[in-house]
């Protein structure tokens, strides 16, 4: 059982997978890749000055792995609640359970809206902490922002979910504060 289940690789889905494996929680992300940032050329994220997407995705996947996410190339076709629990089934039948279950399934919202969440034509209704209706439940990226998504604002919902969840577990406010190397 993983702590977090990720549907979704692109910058939301990974950059929440970031901060969650690196602060210690088991991880496990499913997607295939297909993110929209492979049509991208990127001259807007901040900190950096120009990359294509595809290079991005690359690092942003490496750096991922490095922290110990289990990226699993694989589709998700159903999810289901189990009393305290997520039910995660792929299209190769594997099931997977996990604690927490963050969506960052881009512009389609199928999954969403197959559990019954609220949504609008602007995407799926979450609140600052991109939590959902739903106990333990997050919603991030594109799917909460249909039609003004940009790479950056994807991160940083990720980001915002993944301290949410991080927080919770530890009972108390958490920021991933690092400081540079002594010299
Ligand atoms: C032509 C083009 C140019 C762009 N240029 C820029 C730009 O210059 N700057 C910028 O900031 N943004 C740009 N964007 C937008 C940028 O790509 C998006 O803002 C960003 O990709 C959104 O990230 P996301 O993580 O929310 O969703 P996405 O990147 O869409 O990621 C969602 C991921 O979830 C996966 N997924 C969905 N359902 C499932 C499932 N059931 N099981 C497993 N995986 C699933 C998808 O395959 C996808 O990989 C551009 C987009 C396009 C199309």
């Amino acid at each position: 059982m993983s702590d977090v289940i990720i549907i979704g690789d692109g910058p939301g889905g990974l950059s929440a997978a970031l901060f969650l494996a690196k602060n210690g929680q088991a991880v496990t992300v499913f997607g295939q890749d297909k993110t929209a940032m492979h049509w991208a050329m990127l001259y807007n994220y901040l900190g950096i000055p120009q990359i294509l997407g595809s290079d991005f995705m690359k690092i942003a996947r490496e750096q991922v792995t490095k922290f110990g996410a289990d990226l699993r190339d694989q589709l998700v076709t159903r999810v289901e609640r189990t009393g305290d629990a997520f039910t995660v089934i792929t299209e190769s039948g594997e099931s997977h359970n996990s604690k927490y279950l963050i969506i960052a399934e881009g512009k389609g919202l199928e999954l969403a809206k197959s559990l019954g969440l609220s949504v609008t034509d602007e995407g799926v209704e979450v609140d600052r902490d991109f939590r959902t209706s739903i106990d333990h439940l997050y919603v991030v990226g594109r799917s909460t922002r249909i039609q003004r998504s940009q790479a950056i604002i994807s991160a940083g919902n990720g980001a915002a979910a993944a301290l949410d969840i991080l927080s919770t577990e530890k009972g108390k406010d958490f920021n991933d504060f690092d400081t540079p190397p002594k010299k």
